[in-house]
Formats: structure tokens, sequence, C-alpha cells
């Protein structure tokens, strides 16, 4: 049966690389008919919080990827927080160093520090070479009965190598020499995150680990756990980092890069979650737009790439424009309108500004924050236009010659009147307007826009206006201008 998990760090928000990866594992899984499995890794007290779980569970349930075990829904394999586990790691460091695979070390911190110190002056690597690797009974009771702390050490085979095949990267090997016998247990009786990750997926009969690359340095010494506690090794597949453009690691600086941030900045799942599957991955084909059941549909393994993935943040805001013009129109509406309330740009849902308004302004509009800005910005009325620019100064001239008639067809009522006729009105004012001045075209548009609009550039003029006239005698409230 194939079962995976992903085991998040409650230390934070979920990133988009950690969303990638919950989100591969959810597309095996379904692909699979398989199990997928939601673990917390809360091993670290002290950055872990209860806030941070409830994010992650909250960021990956908008995103759909629903699992099938986990801290909320139980399961038979649970409990599913590391830090309600901690009888059974015990249990199994005991069975450990029963068998000869693990050995106590009391090693003071100082110790340990002269040793790396040595080490590093003979340029040697900084392996374990105490004396408890190979210290007989009798020391070792000698230490307990005075009461002595010790960690727990996994005593790593003095050659040899390991090798596993991944997925992704095919087989990865390592020598053992230089890896040291490592602790899987502290002192004060804490496990260690590798121990940890090791019983855990064992215990939960996982089938296919499925993580991100930087995990590889682990998986060794998980490997190394597995094959000590007789365990079948799952499968492992390690996907390649997410990179900026600028090829360095995705992070802050780069911008949004948290879940959370970009749903408050108005994404919508089903285009994040779109996104995060091209970022290593594809059909085969030019195709790259999917629901989460094609993907489901057509995810494979095999055709995850190793080498890092762009995130382009660029890409992943015209995707989102794409998937939100491609909502059926009544939803759209709904999710459009629903956002000119929620700024106040609208007193009450009128049904029919907002299916107007959605037609002549949804090409503009790439985020569901953007329609605050797409129709305030066409409702920003009286002018305010800066003439400073290149722009600008080109057309002054226009401005200035048709501003006084138009300020006259306003005054008089003439242009309310012909807006007041819908369509057929407009076009006809505009045609009579023109032919007065001795203009038509770019020659009488552009002056007008400008002047109407405040704007250089935007939606269809017709529509705008009929727009801004039926705003200006509804319910719309009109915003203020700068
Ligand atoms: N808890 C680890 C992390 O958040 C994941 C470990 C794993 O997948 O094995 O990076």
């Amino acid at each position: 049966e194939v079962r995976v998990r992903f085991a998040p760090s409650p230390t934070g928000n979920l990133h988009v690389g950690g969303a990638r990866t919950a989100l591969f594992n959810y597309l095996f899984a379904r692909s699979k008919g398989g199990k997928f499995v939601l673990r917390i890794e809360d091993t670290d007290l002290e950055r872990s919080t209860k806030e941070s779980e409830e994010a992650v569970l909250r960021d990956l349930s908008w995103l759909g990827l629903s699992w099938d075990e986990g801290p909320d829904v139980g399961g038979d394999y649970g409990p599913y927080r590391q830090s309600e586990r901690n009888a059974l790691y015990k249990q199994f460091a005991e069975k450990l160093l029963q068998s000869g695979h693990v050995y106590r070390c009391f090693c003071s911190s100082q110790e340990l520090e002269n040793m790396k110190e040595i080490a590093k002056l003979k340029q040697l690597p900084p392996v374990y070479t105490g004396k408890w690797a190979t210290a007989n009974e009798e020391e070792v009771q000698k230490e307990l009965s005075k009461g002595n702390p010790y960690t727990y050490r996994f005593r790593v085979p003095k050659d040899g190598s390991m090798k596993i095949n991944d997925l992704i990267r095919g087989e990865v090997t390592w020598n053992l020499d230089t890896l040291g016998d490592f602790v899987i247990m502290r002192s004060n009786g804490q496990p260690v995150y590798n121990f940890c990750v090791t019983v855990d997926d064992a215990t939960m009969a996982i089938s296919h680990v499925i993580r991100a690359e930087e995990h590889l340095p682990n998986t060794l010494r998980q490997a190394l756990i597995y094959k000590a506690l007789g365990f079948t090794m799952p499968y492992f597949a390690h996907v390649s980092l997410i990179l900026a453009p600028d090829r360095s690691k995705l992070s802050k600086r780069h911008g949004a890069t948290s879940v959370g941030q970009f749903r408050e900045m108005g994404y919508l799942p089903q285009a994040m979650v779109n996104y995060l599957s091209l970022l290593g991955w594809g059909d085969g084909t030019e195709n790259e737009f999917f629901t989460l059941q094609q993907l489901v549909e057509t995810f494979t393994i095999e055709r995850v790439n190793k080498s890092g993935a762009i995130f382009d943040s660029t890409k992943l805001r015209w995707m989102n424009g794409q998937h939100l013009r491609s909502l059926p129109q009544e939803e759209l509406n709904k999710l459009l309108g629903g956002c000119w309330q929620n700024a106040g740009l609208l007193k009450e849902s009128d049904g029919l500004f907002v299916e107007e308004a959605v037609e002549v302004l949804k090409d503009g509009i790439d985020l569901t924050t953007d329609p605050d800005n797409a129709l305030s910005n066409l409702l920003s009325y009286p002018l305010n236009v800066t003439l400073a620019s290149d722009e600008g100064k080109s057309i002054l001239e226009d401005l200035s010659e048709v501003a006084a008639p138009l300020l006259s067809a306003y005054n008089n009522g003439e242009l309310l009147v012909a807006l007041g006729e819908g369509l057929s009105g407009w076009k006809k004012w505009v045609k009579s307007f023109g032919k007065s001045l001795n203009r038509k075209g770019k020659s009488l548009f552009m002056p007008l826009r400008v002047l109407l609009t405040g704007k250089f550039h935007g939606p269809d003029m017709a529509a705008s206006m009929l727009i801004i006239y039926k705003a200006s005698m509804s319910d719309v409230v009109m915003p203020q201008s700068g």
C-alpha cells in the first residue's frame, strides 16, 4: 500500500517550498490510491508553536490538499505529533542499545569540544573518537552508578558505504568513513530529530518519503537507523530546491514566499496549486494549465525534474489572472462584487452594476485584490492627470482644445443625458462632439479618455464611461481623487 507523509515543523508559516512538497506527496498518494499522512514535527519545543501548526493546517486546507491521517483527524498510526510519541522513541532507542547498534556515551561537552579541536588541527573529519564506543560493561556500570549523564550514540560502520535508489536522483551513495557516530538521544532523554523521523516513518508504515533535497544528508543517517532497526527501507524521492530568478535560494528578500501571504494578496488556491505543480514537474506537453483533479490524473514521480526550479512571481500572477478569468461568470461576479463591497466601493451589491463592471474591467484583473484598484482607478473622477509625463506633454495641446467644449457639454447636461441613454447614446454624442471639433479616432479619444477618466490607458472607453455614469447615479461610493 502506498503511504506518504508531509511532515512540517511548526516553526513558522507554510512556504511555497513546503507547499510544493505537500502537493507532490498529495498527488502521489491520490494517483496511486494510497494514503496521505500529515505529521507534525515539533521536536524543537522552543521554536514550535500551536499557532504555526494551525496556520500550516489552514494553508494546506486552503490549497485543497486534504490528508487522510493527521493530528486533527486521527488515524490508525497516531499520535501524529512527534511531541506525543516520546515513549515510542525511548522504546526503539532501548532496542538499539540492546542490539549493540547504540552505546551510552558519557563524554562531557568539554571532551567533545576537545575532540573537534584536535580533528581540526589534524585536518581530519570531526568524527567521534571517544572511548565509549568500545568501553566494557564494567566501565559503563561505574558511570551509571555515579549517576553521570549520557547520550545514546549510534555506532556507524567504520568503512563501506550506504546506497539508496532515489526515485528522482537515481543512485545516491555515501562513504561511511567520515560520518562518525552520532547522537540519537540527548542526555535529558530528548530524542534527536533524525531518529524520530526514522521511527515515525517506519512505524507509520510510510512507503515513499518525498521531501526536499536539503534533507539528503539526513537520509544517510535515517537509512542507517532503518537498517539497524531491521525495518524495510521506504523509497526515497528528493525534490530539488526552489530558486529565485537569480538562482539563489528563494528567501524573504525576493518578496512573498509563504502561502498565507499569497492568499492575502488575492491569489486563488487553484492557481497556486497549478503554479506549484510546475516547479519541477510537467506532463511532457506544452500544457501548463491543470486543475488539482487533472494533476492527480497526470502526475507521475518519474516526471519530476532533478534540477532546481525557478520561482517566477510574475508568471504566478499571470497564471492567477488566467484562472480568475476562467471562473464561471457568476462566480467571478460574486467574487469581485464581494471585494468591492468589502473595500467599501459598493454600499450594497448592485448585481447589474457588478456584472457590467466585471465585464469592462476583468482583463486588467489578475488578483482578487486588484478589482479594488481597477474600480477605484476607473471611478477616480474628477481628473487628476499627471501632465508632466512625456505622454502628457505630447497631448497637452489636444487637451486644452478639447477641455473647454467638453466642460460645457458636461455643464449643460448634454453628456449626462447621452450617457443615460446607454451605449448608443454615448456613441451618438461622441460622434457629434468629434464633428464639432473636427476630430476623430485617436486625436479625439485620447484627450477624451484623459479628461474623463484621468488616465492615459484603461479599459474600453465607452464601457468605462457607462460604468462611471452608473456609479455616479447609484450606490457606488466615488473614491476621492488625490
Ligand atoms: N520536518 C522537516 C521539515 O519541515 C521535514 C522532514 C522530512 O520530510 O523528513 O523540513
